[in-house]
């Protein structure tokens, strides 16, 4: 059992340590844990006033941790880099990506024009939600390297409109350019499971994974996105379950830019 989203007090709004989480991993009998830390430097281009990601202080404390732990778990010491669309920010996580190593990276969109999507103003959802998209599939092909795009479908967590599903069908031209960007580039669509919707216990919602399917992807990672080590695997009986629905059978796990496959 794998999980590969997950925050610690590395990150500006984590609640657990390190050690909390890998003990509560290693009762949950997982074989890997990712850690995720957030690289916020799209608040800081922005100077949105969270505490920055220390590089210097996580590396060398989560390299130490996976080689104390290596017999019990396979700890993968990762980042979740906050994606924007400035180059001197991607320039920014290529430098700290090649200077630290990471085992693996998240890509992910968290902000719009300055703000959180949790602070954003929102207009009209069809031109809300195709810019979202449009920011999806220009982080596809960001100058520095990641494995995952996490969590697409940020923006319905705290979009305000009655109806806030994304649905394949009313944007198809954007999904399926991103889709078939993730798969040319060989990379691996998450499964969010930090969703309180009531449409849909993850995201992307699952019409987006069965359009996936059918576009030919075939690689999925779990995370469950969690701040404490209490969310750990949340959901993810229901989620292997949806997926094998869909023709899904395996998660793929990222460890230094090879990918390893494991039935569900
Ligand atoms: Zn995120
Ligand atoms: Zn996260």
């Amino acid at each position: 059992m794998t999980d590969l989203h997950s925050h610690t007090y590395f990150s500006h709004d984590g609640k657990c340590t390190i050690e909390e989480l890998i003990n509560t991993a290693i009762n949950k009998k997982m074989k890997y844990l990712g850690i995720s830390e957030h690289v916020d430097y799209d608040c800081l281009y922005n100077n949105i006033d969270v505490k920055q990601f220390n590089p210097e202080a996580y590396f060398p404390a989560a390299f130490n941790i996976k080689e104390k732990f290596k017999d019990q778990i396979t700890i993968l010491v990762g980042i979740e880099c906050g994606f924007y669309d400035v180059p001197e920010i991607n320039k920014m996580y290529f430098d700290l990506i090649k200077k630290y190593k990471p085992e693996y990276v998240i890509s992910s969109i968290h902000m719009v024009e300055k703000t959180d999507y949790y602070f954003a103003n929102y207009g009209d959802k069809k031109t809300v939600y195709e810019k979202y998209l449009n920011y999806i599939y220009k982080s596809i092909h960001s100058d520095y390297y990641y494995d995952i795009i996490g969590h697409l479908g940020y923006v319905e967590r705290y979009a305000p409109y009655e109806d806030k599903q994304m649905r394949y069908k009313d944007f198809k031209e954007s999904f399926d350019r991103i889709l078939k960007g993730i798969i040319e580039k060989d990379k691996i669509l998450e499964i969010n499971s930090s969703s309180t919707l009531d449409f849909t216990p993850f995201l992307p919602t699952e019409d987006v994974f069965a359009a996936y399917y059918k576009l030919g992807g075939r690689k999925v990672s779990f995370g469950s996105d969690t701040h404490t080590s209490q969310r750990l695997l949340d959901k993810r009986e229901q989620i292997v379950k949806i997926l094998k629905n869909i023709g899904f059978d395996h998660f793929t796990i990222p460890v230094n830019k090879k990918h390893i496959d494991f039935e569900f």
